[in-house]
């Protein structure tokens, strides 16, 4: 007997029929003799379309209120669930974020969880109650409702896996793993056995959607064992313990994976693409010391994250030009807040761009592999793909190019590394 969590997302939970499939998957876990809860999304499409709401009533909304509107996605898709399962005959019923509870910290649609109360669950859990629990949602000190930012119930499935000390957390979704690269843009990404936390965390913070940062960084910390699988099965699929999705693995699992010969190591594990940044130029900053304190203080206190920079080589009269990028969420406030320090900075102009995109290949092999990244820019200066910008962390080289020309640097990197498919056909 064990105790699992199992998550299922949007596409998963889309529509009563869905539900179903859902509901007989679950059924199918506990009817083993194991401990089930289950952590759920909203329908697909159903956030995007409450945040819309929210922008429709007022531009500036306040988040308290936003999180009171997203946050209600989840709660209809936890009691559609305890419902299918009890038409099933399975003992179930739903548990919000309130009612747990999720305590959460800091700002409103961003929230972070800071700790479950598992006593209540893992009790319900024992006793052969199916515990269905809506994602995304937490609650603040002040008793409010808070949700934990795009792609949140991940992290809220691998909080609930940690308080209820669970032998495996099991995220089910449209695709059955995590592949060397989104496969809906490669149709030859290939799907890996197993992933390290390292890989994963760098994989979903440089925009691998397929688990929020969050809940990798948690699951890291707790130990949580994490696996990644399709809903989309039939009723003769590889039972979920038999482990036919991708396993999140320690540095030492993944060693031992590998000495067995059941995972090859490559010097690049995965790519990843992010359209979701915007750069941003300040033409003729001043040289000298302090300029550049002058530029990213105040994005700082306003909690707007700045990832790439490069100061191009000074020009004569001791100007620069200074380049960086921000989500593009937090665009036109970064830019107001630079044009109020116009005078402080001393810059000439400011060129905003949103038609960028970050390319970035992860794998734990660089760090005993010299040449990814020059493999990286022969191939993309093969075809043509002109490079903005560059960073690098010691397992992950990124690249900023023009947005148009995301989908084949993605294809060419993945040929480049030796990561495609064996073609069935040839
Ligand atoms: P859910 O609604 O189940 O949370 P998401 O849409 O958040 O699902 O995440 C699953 C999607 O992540 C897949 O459909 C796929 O297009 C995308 N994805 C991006 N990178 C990868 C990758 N490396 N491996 C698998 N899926 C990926
Ligand atoms: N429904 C939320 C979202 O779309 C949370 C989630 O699905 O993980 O972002
Ligand atoms: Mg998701």
């Amino acid at each position: 007997m064990a105790r699992i969590v199992m998550k299922f997302g949007g596409t998963s939970m889309a529509g009563t029929e869905r539900i179903r499939r859902v509901a007989n998957i679950v059924r199918k876990q506990a009817a083993g003799g194991n401990e089930v809860a289950v952590v759920v999304s909203a329908m697909a499409g159903e956030t995007d379309r409450l945040v819309n709401f929210c922008r429709e009533a007022n531009a500036l909304y306040d988040p308290a209120e936003y999180d009171v509107v997203v946050a209600s996605g989840e709660q209809v898709t936890s009691g559609l669930l305890a419902l299918t399962l009890q038409s099933l005959g399975c003992k179930a019923r739903s548990w919000l974020g309130w009612q747990l509870p999720v305590r959460t910290v800091e700002a409103h649609a961003k929230a972070r969880v800071d700790s479950i109360d598992g006593e209540a669950l893992a009790k319900s859990m024992a006793e052969g109650e199916i515990a269905v629990i809506p994602g995304f949602q937490g609650v603040s000190d002040e008793g409010r409702i808070t949700t934990m930012g795009r792609g949140g119930s991940d992290t809220s499935a691998v909080a609930v896996a940690a308080a209820v000390k669970a032998d495996r957390c099991d995220i089910y979704t449209d695709v059955d793993g995590v592949y060397t690269t989104d496969p809906r843009i490669v149709a030859k990404a290939r799907k890996l056995k197993a992933v390290t936390y390292e890989e994963m965390l760098e994989l979903a913070s440089v925009g691998a959607k397929v688990l929020q940062t969050r809940s990798v960084g948690l699951a890291m910390k707790e130990g949580v064992r994490v696996q990644v699988l399709s809903s989309f099965v039939g009723d003769d699929a590889v039972p979920a313990d038999e482990l036919p999705g991708t396993m999140i693995v320690s540095e030492e699992e993944m060693d031992e994976l590998v000495e067995k010969g059941e995972v090859e190591r490559q010097h690049v594990t995965g790519i990843a693409h992010d359209k979701n940044e915007a750069k941003i130029i300040l033409t003729r900053v001043p040289d000298k010391p302090g300029a550049v304190a002058h530029i990213f203080e105040p994005l700082a206190a306003a909690s707007i994250n700045v990832d790439m920079i490069i100061q191009n080589v000074g020009r004569d009269k001791g100007e620069t030009d200074v380049t960086f990028t921000v989500p593009q969420a937090d665009l036109a406030r970064a830019q107001a807040l630079l044009e109020d320090k116009r005078e402080d900075i001393g810059f000439n102009r400011i060129i905003t761009d949103s038609q960028i995109a970050k390319i970035s290949v992860v794998g734990v092999g660089m760090k005993s592999h010299a040449g990814v990244a020059a493999t990286m820019f022969k191939a993309l200066a093969d075809r043509g793909i002109n490079i903005q910008a560059i960073t690098t962390s010691e397992i992950k080289v990124s690249v900023m190019i023009d947005e148009d020309e995301t989908e084949l640097a993605v294809r060419v990197l993945h040929t480049a590394y030796g990561l495609d498919a064996a073609d069935e056909a040839a």
